[in-house]
């Protein structure tokens, strides 16, 4: 594994908030993707059979990486952590470690920045984001859900079990499952409702047919770096190091099948038949202007020793806005921009930081290899109204939600799109986003 002496919260001139790109709709305040971002995606032209190639976006635009490579002025260094970039394979770039993240990063702000020597050359290398089409960002292995989201755990954990919400290990060990890489699907790809096998409260026997208990859940996607040899675990100062960045995750749930399903051995069925991730993925460095103090609440226990680290205390956590939306069928026929459900945050959300779900990971000797996807768990702030799910907000499904159009909720229904967005702001740092993670459900294939 590369590690260096920089850290994840180091600021360089790639954060300096002055700086403006030559694409001058990056430079359009308010925008996700300023030249401060560059996060990076698998894309190719719309209605094209091209090659799969990694983009950078900028601005409404998107610097084509297998273009880009072509162009005189990067240096050799750049030439090595360009190559497999260019040919759509992020998973070699992933391996080569934070350093070539971090250098590859200063390249690309370099060349997009105003008065760049390598503007005439690139500018034919830029693509509108709205002719492109997206793939997952890089091939995932091995998808582990985590639970970090203690007030969501909270609230589940009341309607399960009322008299003791959270599990003992909670506090302890940052809980999780393993989920299913072969369902992951990039944002705007739709999925039917699944059908599984439930019993109804009052039912003798289970029967089985679509879900009629259809929920989202408002997550954030940890990709991996270059990863650990087996039966080395990293440290956490490896694990900080190694995380190569976050994209929006909706780890889509069907509730009824869950409930009956999920004693003894956790969620099975009623999570893997479709995980959806926003395209872009934004990478640590990016992330580093907007990062917090990891605090513990009054009267909880501290980490153990190999889940603790002063730089952790400091700045483990990551200060994000997250947002859900929907928008029925009902509003798209009428023209309705979709309605907020829910705002919230990451920070104030989770228990447990990046850093910890990749050394928790890890601790037993388990090798995390390049591009391996760790969700954070429904990042749910402390409030009833930022609930990160409908079973949550519907408090069970006993209290529908009521939309501005007259419609009503407590689960999904055939048509709903659910679309999440993230961004971070911060004082003297220029606001980035995640851009949008969508989907839209419909109906069973009976
Ligand atoms: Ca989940």
């Amino acid at each position: 594994m590369s590690t260096d002496n920089t850290t994840a919260t180091s600021l360089d001139a790639t954060h300096d908030a002055t700086l403006r790109s030559w694409v001058s709709s990056a430079n359009v305040a308010g925008g996700d993707f300023p030249i401060q971002n560059l996060p990076l995606a698998r894309l190719r032209r719309r209605g094209t059979q091209q090659a799969w190639r990694i983009g950078v976006a900028i601005g409404d635009q998107a610097l084509d990486l297998a273009l880009a490579e072509q162009a005189r002025g990067w240096s050799s260094a750049e030439r090595v952590w360009l190559a497999p970039l260019a040919q759509g394979d992020l998973n070699r770039f992933m391996a080569m470690g934070a350093a070539a993240r971090r250098g590859l990063r200063l390249a690309l702000s370099r060349a997009l920045a105003a008065g760049s020597a390598q503007h005439a050359e690139l500018k034919g290398a830029l693509v509108a984001q709205a002719d492109l089409e997206f793939d997952l960002p890089c091939r995932v292995g091995d998808y582990t859900d985590f639970y970090t989201g203690i007030h969501h755990a909270t609230s589940v954990g009341k309607l399960f079990r009322p008299d003791q919400p959270l599990l003992p290990n909670y506090q302890w060990v940052p809980i999780g499952y393993h989920g299913r890489a072969s369902s992951l699907q990039v944002s705007g790809v739709d999925f039917a409702r699944p059908l599984g096998q439930t019993r109804a409260p009052d039912a003798v026997a289970p029967s089985f047919g679509p879900t009629q208990r259809l929920d989202y859940e408002l997550e954030l996607g940890v990709f991996v770096g270059a990863g650990n040899p087996d039966g080395r675990p990293m440290t956490m100062a490896q694990a900080e190091a190694d995380w190569f960045g976050l994209v929006l995750l909706n780890d889509w749930s069907a509730r009824d099948i869950q409930a009956w399903e999920y004693q003894p051995l956790g969620p099975f069925l009623s999570k893997s038949f479709a995980t959806s991730l926003s395209p872009w993925l934004v990478t640590q460095e990016a992330l580093a202007p907007f990062r917090l103090a990891y605090t513990r609440p009054e009267g909880d226990p501290q980490p153990l020793p190999h889940l603790d680290s002063p730089a952790n205390r400091r700045a483990g956590a990551v200060d994000l806005r997250l947002e859900v939306s929907l928008q029925t069928a009902a509003m798209r026929a009428a023209g309705l921009a979709p309605e907020r459900l829910s705002l919230g945050g990451f920070a104030e959300g989770a228990y447990w930081t990046i850093a910890q779900m990749l050394a928790h990971h890890s601790s037993n000797g388990c090798n995390l290899q390049p591009g391996d996807l760790l969700g954070t768990g429904t990042l749910s702030g402390p409030l009833h109204e930022q609930a990160g799910s409908l079973l949550e907000l519907s408090r069970g499904g006993k209290q529908a939600i009521s939309l501005a159009n007259g419609e009503t909720r407590t689960f999904l229904q055939d048509g709903d799109q659910v679309v999440f967005r993230a961004w971070a702001e911060a004082e003297g740092a220029v606001r980035i986003g995640l851009g949008s993670c969508s989907g839209t459900v419909l109906p069973a294939l009976t």
